[in-house]
């Protein structure tokens, strides 16, 4: 860059010699141009020129970093991984997810350009759980306004297990929609009866997916329903504090019947890729494209997506994610790539170990970091 400036200024230099040689030959028109030349030269070496050399320069090394990912880089970083999911537990206080083969694992990417690379146990089906909660913010926000879903809950982040409830008692609202309290009230704000509102979290999720076989466990949904007394217990407390209407616990059924719904490591990295690119689905469709409604899930995936983990976890990946207890990972890099990862052995968080280390080393592996 230095060599390069320094020529230009020499070749400023003898130019503006020529045009004052040209003066005492009395070139008129020449000595013009020449000396307009010599000035845009003198001024693309005061400034402008190292400007755009170094965004170049940017470009070029993010490009090449973030460029297509293949099978052979994810092959690589999920066998370094398998063996992590013995540091974690599968979840088991809901009894069915003890079901899970602890072993399980797969790595999933949505490139940019739409391309899908998978590997491990892609056709393995997992309970989406809490990453349910992206999806069912959408929808509300779709139905109410974020205005409306927003004066019912925080934005805030936490430091606090996805469970805890703690606020309701004091604040009278929850904290976030990532958090099972908040997620419980933006479930019950999505508009219809009976489940109608589980329907519609489910046809977002086939939407994005593009796979209308998307559907729920029944066995998981009755075990979450049978067990689930401490989300009993937030509801029945955002009832009597009046952010919750209606009769019976159809509107709690609709959050146990979302978390039930079954999905793959590459079903999680569509989903990534849709709020990574302003809610535009992997093959192009544009049916709900709004850059607004992506920041703002984004936005709370990156500050809350990983629950008290979340802080830590930014420091780490640094990109907008969401888990679920059920093992799975779904990663959104901003403008570019969508990624799903899956093993069910979960950390003290309820985020799984393997999910985490191998997303970890593919966002190192690529700069995918957001301040990279
Ligand atoms: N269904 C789970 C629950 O309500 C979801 C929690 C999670 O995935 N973090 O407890």
């Amino acid at each position: 860059m230095e060599v390069l400036k320094c020529y230009l200024f020499g070749t400023s230099f003898l130019l503006i010699h020529c045009s004052l040689s040209l003066e005492q030959t009395n070139t008129e028109k020449m000595r013009k141009n020449v000396r307009l030349v010599a000035c845009i030269i003198g001024l693309i070496c005061s400034g402008s020129i190292t400007v755009s050399f170094a965004q170049n320069n940017i470009q070029n090394q993010h490009s090449t970093k973030s460029a297509i990912i293949d099978k052979a880089l994810l092959d690589k970083i999920l066998d370094k991984n398998r063996q992590s999911f013995k540091e974690g537990k599968v979840a088991d206080y809901i009894p069915e997810l003890s079901k899970a083969n602890a072993a399980s694992v797969a790595l999933s990417v949505v490139n940019s350009d739409g391309t899908i690379v998978s590997i491990g146990d892609v056709q393995q089906r997992f309970t989406i759980q809490s990453i349910s909660k992206i999806v069912s913010l959408m929808v509300a926000v779709l139905e109410n306004g974020e205005e409306v879903v927003f004066n019912k809950m925080g934005y805030y982040g936490t430091d606090k297990p996805f469970n805890h409830f703690a606020n309701l008692e004091t604040s009278g609202k929850p904290l976030n929609p990532m958090m099972n309290a908040g997620a419980i009230l933006t479930t019950s704000l999505i508009k219809g009866t009976g489940e109608e509102p589980f329907v519609k979290i489910r046809d977002m999720i086939r939407f994005i997916t593009n796979n209308e076989k998307i559907d729920y466990s029944r066995s998981v949904y009755h075990s979450e329903r049978e067990t689930g007394n401490r989300n009993r217990g937030m509801f029945y407390l955002m009832r009597n504090n009046g952010l919750i209407d209606g009769e019976g616990e159809d509107k709690l059924n609709n959050y146990f019947k979302q978390c039930s719904i079954e999905i793959t490591a590459e079903d999680l990295a569509k989903i990534g890729f849709f709020f990574a690119h302003h809610c535009v689905r992997y093959d192009g469709n544009k049916q709900y494209y709004n850059p607004d409604l992506s920041q703002l899930v984004q936005s709370q995936m990156l500050i809350a997506g990983m629950y008290e983990f979340s802080g830590e976890y930014a420091r780490t990946v640094a990109l907008p994610s969401k888990s679920g207890v059920g093992g799975g990972i779904t990663v959104s890099v901003p403008n570019k790539m969508g990624i799903g990862a899956y093993s069910p052995a979960l950390d003290q968080h309820g985020n799984s170990v393997a999910a985490y280390r191998m997303i970890l080393d593919l966002v190192k592996e690529k700069s995918l970091g957001l301040f990279n």
